[in-house]
């Protein structure tokens, strides 16, 4: 398999779900080997790499920070971006914030499919995962086994009428993506709100950008799937899981994680350096 970029470039504009800035975000086709790039135009295009080793915050979303600098709330087009396979590309932003647009990454994927991806002259190398890793804490926990895929299995469970226990099973590729994933949007809850605000939280928040959740139902319209709280826990788990840098190989499970979970398993596996090999697809799978 060759290594992929976005065919030509593409502009978003919209606000920062927690900073609440209007921000401009470009996606731009990057050479083979680049990865995925963050780039703050606003600070003389100072580079953030999307890894594991630039998380600084977890709560809420995700933040990375190099030398000072931060990007925030970056899983949702991380999600869109691996789960459609691209594996160079430099996101650029005029502020610290990824904009939030309908809280989910359908936006994103439905403008990438548009303009297609440009196969590279480079092989695509893969994190194969040699034998099962298991984390967990405080009853959440996530484990990875060797697949020959990217199977993610996703369980949550809120004590919630319109939530209780959901479980996605999916074996990912881009089709699966867009059809099962993307379009899934954040959720919060409404009583959660002034809290959220008074910790300088969801400053951009709105009925068009989030699921918002009574005590016993929906405050802004209608689900898109009965199961979209599910869907969208997978969308981050996706996001958070390409901080590892390269597309995996083996079989996530997730229950009941978030951020910082996803956020302390990716660095823990990472630092099992038996438990992975990186290296191109075996020549019977890479046809
Ligand atoms: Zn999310």
């Amino acid at each position: 398999m060759k290594q992929t970029t976005l065919a030509r470039e593409l502009k978003f504009s919209g606000v920062g779900l927690h900073s609440g800035f209007r921000v401009t975000l470009g996606l731009v086709p990057a050479p083979p080997n680049t990865g995925i790039v963050f780039r703050r135009l606003d600070l003389n295009d100072f580079e953030i790499e999307a890894l594991r080793r630039n998380v600084a915050k977890v709560n809420f979303a995700t933040t990375l920070m190099k030398q000072g600098v931060m990007i925030s709330t970056v899983e949702h087009i991380m999600s869109a971006v691996y789960g459609l396979g691209i594996d160079n590309l430099y996101i650029c932003v005029d502020s610290l914030e990824i904009p939030i647009l309908d809280g989910s990454a359908q936006p994103f994927v439905e403008a990438i499919r548009e303009v297609g991806l440009e196969n590279q002259n480079c092989r695509r190398e893969y994190i194969h995962v040699l034998k099962p890793f298991h984390w967990s804490e405080k009853g959440k926990s996530i484990c990875l086994e060797p697949y020959q895929g990217l199977r993610v299995t996703c369980v949550i469970d809120f004590p919630h009428p319109l939530i209780g226990v959901q479980k996605l099973d999916l074996l990912l590729d881009p089709g699966t993506y867009r059809q099962q994933i993307c379009f899934a949007r954040t959720f919060g809850f409404y009583r959660q709100v002034e809290a959220l605000l008074k910790n300088n939280l969801i400053r951009g928040g709105s009925y068009d950008n989030a699921i918002v959740l009574s005590d016993d139902g929906i405050v802004n319209g209608k689900l898109r799937r009965p199961d979209e709280f599910v869907r969208h826990k997978a969308l981050d788990l996706i996001g958070d899981i390409a901080l590892l840098g390269k597309p995996l190989l083996g079989h996530v499970k997730a229950y009941r994680a978030g951020h910082a979970a996803h956020a302390t398993f990716v660095g823990k596996f990472l630092q099992q350096t038996d438990a992975y090999q990186i290296a191109g697809l075996a020549p019977q799978l890479a046809t």
